[in-house]
């Protein structure tokens, strides 16, 4: 292991995205292409809205029912638990060293026997206790790394362009990691790197990048994890980089339905559920609630994307009855 550089790169604070749970100004390459099977991109543009934020914008009136596109996930959920159990363990052993994969095996036996055991929950709000979540958390940090470390580079980067609102990394365990957002110094953004452990001193964690002989120092905000931009980003088929750009509105005008394809494999259609005028912000809903008020609905939004919702709706404290 080499010295810790201490690189004179500093963090830009306004890069991430504050309000919505999609994009930030990643140096992430993505390109929507193969994965949309209908575009109707006349319909629609893509604008940036803000320091690291962008939406989708009608570039014409549009009527209600309307398809902008249909889209196949870039990676596809496993269609069922023990689907992806399996596919878990197989990507650690295939992707992972050693050391995590005997990680991996100890925190799997921990949960499980936490969990048939009953012994890792909090019986009135049905949470894990800490210890519990903090052994989850680490699980599946590893199986999204494992995971992504087994793509090609053109889908990690992809992968890599949602916005990480959690940026939760473990400080002992090693995680593939995206560097962006620094200002100056060395040209690290948008490189893929590997998190090593954590330095108290300077508060960063130590960084393995390629082509860099030494570890670099480099803080959380300026760091995100597959994990956590999966947790962010996906949808119930799986990782999606089109219908990722549309922010959310508690009063979206927009509705996606998961649709079958002739080959079998699913697909995410996305439509207007209103008239929409020219120039108007695209929205989609990110969270189903029977009938909400703002408050239940900034509180789920805050806790399951990390930001405080801005729509209409909330500026206006209305119930939003959303099915
Ligand atoms: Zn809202």
């Amino acid at each position: 292991m080499g010295d810790v550089l201490k690189s004179d790169v500093t963090a830009s604070s306004t890069s991430t995205r504050l309000t919505d749970g999609c994009i930030d100004s990643s140096p992430f390459e993505c390109d929507y292409g193969r994965h949309l099977t209908v575009n109707n991109d006349y319909l629609y543009e893509e604008r940036i809205i803000g320091v690291g934020n962008v939406g989708l914008f009608a570039t014409m009136d549009i009527t209600k029912g309307t398809v902008l596109f249909q889209e196949q996930p870039f990676v596809a959920n496993a269609s069922s638990a023990e689907e992806f159990e399996k596919e878990l363990i197989e990507n650690v052993q295939k992707a992972c060293d050693f050391a995590t994969q005997m990680e991996f095996e100890d925190l799997s036996d921990r949960i499980h026997q936490a969990t048939v055991m009953n012994q890792g929950w909090y019986s009135e709000d049905e949470k894990y206790s800490p210890a519990v979540q903090k052994d989850l958390d680490r699980h599946f940090e590893i199986g999204m790394f494992a995971k992504f470390l087994l793509l090609p580079p053109e889908l990690q980067q992809k992968w890599l362009s949602g916005h990480d609102a959690f940026q939760e990394i473990s400080k002992v365990g090693v995680c593939a990691v995206g560097i962006f957002g620094l200002d100056g110094g060395l040209d690290l953004n948008g490189k893929i790197g590997k998190s090593t452990g954590y330095d108290d001193e300077s508060k960063s964690y130590l960084v393995e990048v390629p082509g860099h002989d030494d570890l670099v120092a480099i803080k959380r905000e300026n760091l995100k994890t597959p994990g956590g931009v999966f947790r962010c980003n996906a949808f119930p088929i799986g990782l999606l980089s089109l219908r990722a750009r549309l922010n959310h509105a508690c009063n979206n005008n927009m509705d996606a339905k998961i649709i079958t394809n002739t080959q079998g494999g699913q697909e995410c259609e996305l439509r207007t559920n209103r008239d929409i005028s020219q120039g108007e912000e695209l929205t989609g809903c990110y969270l189903n609630w029977s009938e909400a008020s703002t408050e239940y609905r900034r509180k789920a939004l805050s806790a399951k994307y990390g930001f405080l919702c801005q729509c209409t709706a909330c500026q206006n404290d209305e119930i939003v009855t959303n099915v």
